[in-house]
C-alpha cells in the first residue's frame, strides 16, 4: 500500500516534467480558475447587500446598481472562464503532442526483440489513447482541484464570516465526505487499468483482422474474427459502464452526505439563540453558499478517478519509455568499409525462445568474396544476416567487419556498410522512386533512380504505369506482385551502394527469364563487394567462392561447389534432388 503511494507520486513528478516548458500557460490557467471562484463567491456575497439594505429601502442606490453588477460579474466569469479554458488547453496539447513525440521516436529506437513480444495494436493504442488519456485526465483534475477546489474554500471562507455556528456543521460532514472518496478511488484505479488494457485488445482484434483480411476471407474466418472482436468490444464496453456507475454512484453518495448538513443548517437555524443574529440577508447567503458548495463538492469527488485515470495511462507510457533501446554504445564510425566479415563461435537466441537458433557458428569471408548459405528452411540462414546489421545481439562469440568487433561501430554507420534484400520487403505507401531512395535525403538523382531500376530489371514494368517512377503503389506497395515488390527491393539495394550485400531469396519470386536478367545485374555488383546469398535454388549460388550448409544452427558443411559435390555428402544430395526435380 505504502510503495503504492510512493509509485503514483513519482509517476506524478514524472509528468510534472512534462508540463516545465509550458508552466506560464499552467500559471495563468490557475489564477484564471481561482479568479472564477472568487467572482461566483463575490456573486452570492452581493445578495446579503441587496437583501439587507437594498430591498429593506435602507439604500435604495442598491437596486439601481444591481442590474449594471449583475452584467459586470457574468462577462468577468466569462472571461475568466475562457482565459481558464485556453491556457489548459493550450498546455494540455502541448503535452499530448511532446508525449506522442517522445513515444514515436523512443519506438523507432527500440530492439526487434521488443516489436516480436509487443502487439502492434497495443503500441497504437499507446500512441492515440493513453497519451489522450494522460492529458486529458491530468487537465480535468487539475480544473477541478483548482477552479472547484477554489470555489469550495471560498465559500466556505464565505460562510465563516457569515456565521461561524452554522459553518462547522460543514466540517463535521467533511471526514464522512473523505472517507468515501477515499473507497471510490481504489475502484477508479482498477477499473481504468482494465480500460486501457481493453482499448489495446480492441486495437489490436481490428488490425489483426485488416492486415489479415484476405486469409479471414479464404478460410472462412469471419465467424471467428468477428467472435473474437465482439468479445473484446464487449470487454471495453463493460469497463466503460463499470468506469460509469462507479462515477455514478459516487456523486449521489456525497451528495446525500452534504444534505444531512443542509438540512441540520436548517435545523439550527430555527433555534432562537442562532436565528436572533442573524440577519435575512446572511442567513440566504450561507444557505446560497451550501447550494452552491454541492457542483465544485461533487465535481471534486471525481478528481481521484481523473487522477487515477492519468496515473494508469501514465505507467503504461512510461513502462513503454522506459524499455531500454538499441544498445548503439559504439563509436567507431566508417565512411566506408572494405568488407571483411568474420564470425567466431556465434551463439544466439532468440529472445522469445529458449532453444538457440544458432549453435557455435564460425566463418570468414574475405573482401568481395560472394559468400554462400544453404540450408533446409527455418535452419538459421536469415538468423545470420539480422545478426550482421545487430538487429538481435548474439549470447555470445564475436562478429568483426574489418577485424573491428561489429559493437565498437555506432549502429547508423554499422548498417550504412550493409544493404540487405531479404525475403520480406516492406514497401512504404509512397512513389516508386521514393521508395527506391528510401530515407536517403536526396542524396541520390533521378538518373541515378532509373538506373538501378533498369540494372534490378524494374523498368520495364515500371514504365507501364502511367506515372512511371512517381506512381503511388498503395500500403506496403499493393499494387505491385511479388516479382515487382522484389525488383524494387532489389533496385533499393542497388542505390545504396554499400560494400556489404545481403541477398535473402532475392530472386525467389521471380521467373526464371527475369532471374536470369537479375542474376547478370547482380553478378556485376558483387564483383567489388562483400556478398553473403541465402537462395535455396543452388544453381544461383555454384559460383561462390565459398559455400556454407547449415542445418538446425549448426554448420554441417563447407566448401565451394566443385569440392561439396566431390564429398559426396549433405549437398551432394540437395543438388541431386533439385536437379532432378527441375529435369
Ligand atoms: P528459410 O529458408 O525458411 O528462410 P531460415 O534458414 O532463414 O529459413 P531463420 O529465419 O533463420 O531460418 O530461422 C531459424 C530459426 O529461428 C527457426 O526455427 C525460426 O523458428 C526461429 N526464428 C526466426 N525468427 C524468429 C524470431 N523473430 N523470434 C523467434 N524465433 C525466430
Ligand atoms: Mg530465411
Amino acid at each position: 500500500m505504502e510503495h503504492k503511494e510512493v509509485n503514483s507520486w513519482l509517476v506524478f513528478k514524472r509528468l510534472l516534467g512534462y508540463v516545465k516548458e509550458f508552466k506560464l500557460g499552467l500559471v495563468a490557467a490557475i489564477i484564471a480558475m481561482i479568479g472564477y471562484a472568487v467572482v461566483d463567491t463575490a456573486f452570492i456575497y452581493s445578495i446579503k447587500p441587496l437583501m439587507d439594505k437594498g430591498l429593506t429601502g435602507q439604500s435604495p442606490e442598491i437596486l439601481t446598481f444591481m442590474p449594471i453588477f449583475v452584467i459586470l460579474i457574468i462577462a468577468a466569469r466569462g472571461v475568466v472562464a475562457f482565459v481558464s479554458s485556453y491556457c489548459m488547453s493550450w498546455v494540455g496539447t502541448h503535452v499530448v503532442m511532446k508525449l506522442q513525440r517522445e513515444l514515436f521516436s523512443h519506438l523507432i529506437a527500440l530492439p526487434i526483440s521488443f516489436f516480436d513480444k509487443t502487439n502492434t495494436g497495443d503500441l497504437l493504442s499507446k500512441i492515440t489513447y493513453d497519451a489522450n488519456q494522460v492529458t486529458s485526465a491530468s487537465t480535468k483534475a487539475l480544473i477541478k482541484i483548482f477552479r472547484d477546489g477554489a470555489t469550495i474554500i471560498a465559500l466556505v471562507g464565505l460562510m465563516f464570516i457569515q456565521s461561524w455556528q452554522l459553518s462547522l456543521v460543514f466540517f463535521l460532514v467533511a471526514p464522512i465526505v473523505g472517507i468515501a472518496i477515499s473507497v471510490v478511488s481504489k475502484r477508479f484505479r482498477k477499473i481504468s487499468k482494465n480500460l486501457q488494457d481493453a482499448m489495446g485488445s480492441v486495437t489490436t482484434a481490428s488490425e489483426q483482422m485488416l492486415k489479415g483480411h484476405k486469409e479471414v476471407l479464404m478460410f472462412g474466418g469471419q465467424k471467428v474474427e468477428n467472435e473474437k472482436f465482439n468479445q473484446v468490444s464487449n470487454s471495453v464496453r463493460s469497463q466503460n459502464m463499470k468506469m460509469a456507475s462507479a462515477q455514478a454512484i459516487s456523486t449521489p453518495v456525497v451528495q446525500t452526505l452534504a444534505s444531512f448538513a443542509l438540512a441540520f443548517i436548517l435545523f439550527l437555524a430555527t433555534k432562537p439563540s442562532i436565528i436572533n443574529d442573524l440577519t435575512p440577508g446572511t442567513f440566504i447567503v450561507i444557505i446560497s453558499s451550501m447550494m452552491a458548495l454541492m457542483k465544485p463538492l461533487k465535481v471534486i469527488t471525481e478528481v481521484v478517478g481523473d487522477i487515477q485515470r492519468g496515473i494508469a495511462a501514465s505507467v503504461s507510457l512510461f513502462k513503454v519509455l522506459d524499455t531500454t533501446s538499441a544498445l548503439d554504445s559504439g563509436t567507431k564510425v566508417i565512411k566506408r568499409a572494405k568488407g571483411d566479415i568474420e564470425l567466431k563461435n556465434i551463439v544466439f537466441t532468440y529472445p522469445t525462445t529458449e532453444k538457440p537458433a544458432l549453435n557455435n557458428i564460425s566463418f570468414k569471408v574475405k573482401a568481395g568474396e560472394t559468400f554462400a548459405l544453404v540450408g533446409r528452411s527455418g535452419s538459421g540462414k536469415s538468423t545470420i544476416a539480422n545478426l550482421l546489421t545487430r538487429f538481435y545481439d548474439i549470447d555470445s562469440g564475436v562478429i568483426t567487419i574489418d577485424g573491428v568487433n561489429i559493437q565498437e561501430y555506432t549502429l547508423a554507420s554499422l548498417r550504412d556498410q550493409v544493404a540487405i534484400v531479404s525475403q520480406s520487403v516492406h514497401l512504404f505507401n509512397d512513389t516508386i522512386a521514393n521508395n527506391i531512395a528510401y530515407a536517403s535525403d536526396g542524396k541520390f538523382t533521378r538518373e541515378d533512380i532509373i538506373k538501378v531500376s533498369e540494372t534490378a530489371n524494374a523498368m520495364e514494368f515500371i514504365k507501364q504505369f502511367p506515372n512511371g517512377l512517381d506512381t503511388v503503389i498503395g500500403e506496403n506497395g499493393a499494387l505491385l506482385s511479388g516479382g515487382q515488390r522484389q525488383r524494387l527491393a532489389i533496385a533499393r539495394a542497388l542505390l545504396r551502394d554499400a560494400p556489404i550485400l545481403i541477398l535473402d531469396e532475392a530472386t525467389s519470386a521471380l521467373d526464371s527469364e527475369s532471374e536470369r536478367h537479375i542474376q547478370a545485374a547482380l553478378d556485376i555488383l558483387q564483383k567489388d563487394r562483400t556478398s553473403i546469398v541465402i537462395a535455396h535454388r543452388l544453381s544461383t549460388i555454384e559460383h561462390a567462392d565459398q559455400i556454407l550448409v547449415i542445418d538446425d544452427g549448426s554448420v554441417v558443411e563447407r566448401g565451394t561447389h566443385a569440392e561439396l559435390i566431390e564429398k559426396k555428402a549433405i549437398y551432394h544430395s540437395l543438388s541431386k534432388i533439385q536437379a532432378s526435380g527441375e529435369l
